[in-house]
């Protein structure tokens, strides 16, 4: 147990929560015990069973999760339904995947709690961008050659354009880890290419990183497009674009790494170029 010990907890509270990327073995110690401590539990889509199964028995367990183009709950309905719950005397887990700060809408949350006088604290977690490096057993940073890690979303507003400064981030020193980037793969190729990027910055896309069924696709930017349709299936999925990501694809990676190799898969969209774990 942590210094903080029982204290940190008291009825009517609210904690953020990071869950991390999936596998439970990436909760932190502290995430755990505030689950197994909460009387009720708002949780995202992308939480497992498996850490969900940490709640006390008799705690209540509210999804609340939100999946691209299907949400289940408005913000501001979710930042109700928290400080409803703590002016009851609930000890209240707000549970999101990855880290709570990161493309988590926490902002909201805690100022809902603020100014309804409930207090609210975050525990982090282990990002999703974190989780797909180490699949790839990659390093997110390069000495001398990747010195900057932007975590950027392309995910737009419903009914807007995605509105990045692609000048900025088409930096041959950076490494980008775009959240939420799947439907975007085109655009955020042809971007940054037109940008200055070259055509042959090593990218990786990583599928349900740190669980089972994680995929890893190791491939070029003007290929990015052909893998993501090719390669993704359903699950969430971040792409990893940079110098940083070209060590090559390893064994236990699937790549699409050459034009030659694009063409024989160009045209068979659905079809399966995965890779899984090996068992
Ligand atoms: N707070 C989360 C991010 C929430 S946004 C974090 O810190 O990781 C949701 C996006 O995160 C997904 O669309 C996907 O791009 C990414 N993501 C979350 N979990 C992932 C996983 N296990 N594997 C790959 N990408 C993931």
């Amino acid at each position: 147990m942590s210094i903080a010990g029982k204290h940190d907890f008291p009825a009517g509270m609210v904690w953020l929560v990071g869950a991390g990327p999936g596998d439970p073995e990436l909760l932190t110690r502290k995430a755990e015990r505030l689950i197994r401590t909460a009387s009720i539990v708002f949780h995202d889509a992308l939480v497992g069973p498996e850490v969900l199964e940490l709640a006390a028995q008799g705690a209540r367990l509210v999804p609340v999760g939100k999946r691209s183009g299907r949400h289940s709950k408005a913000q501001g309905e979710i930042d109700r339904l928290l400080v409803e719950a703590a002016l009851q005397g609930e000890r209240v887990v707000r549970l999101k995947g990855g880290d709570p700060s990161i493309f988590g809408r926490s902002a909201e949350e805690m100022t809902a709690c603020r100014a309804a006088g409930v207090p609210v604290a975050i525990c982090p977690g282990v990002t999703a961008a974190s989780a797909a490096a180490a699949g790839l057993g990659a390093s997110l940073t390069l000495r001398g050659l990747a010195r900057k890690l932007v975590l950027v979303t392309a995910h737009a507003r419903a009914g807007e354009t995605l509105d990045l400064d692609w000048q900025t981030l088409a930096d041959p020193q950076a490494t980008l880890a775009i959240y939420m980037g799947k439907a975007a793969a085109s655009e955020v190729s042809r971007e940054l290419m037109a940008a200055g990027l070259p055509a042959d910055t090593p990218v990786a896309l990583v599928e349900n990183a740190s669980l089972p069924d994680e995929r890893r696709i190791g491939t070029r930017l003007d290929l990015l497009p052909l893998a993501a349709k090719a390669g993704l299936g359903s699950g969430p999925a971040l792409l990893l674009i940079g110098a940083a990501l070209g060590g090559g694809c390893t064994s236990d990676c699937q790549s699409i790494a050459a034009a030659e190799t694009a063409s024989k898969y160009s045209g068979a969209a659905g079809q399966s170029v995965e890779w899984r774990n090996p068992v």
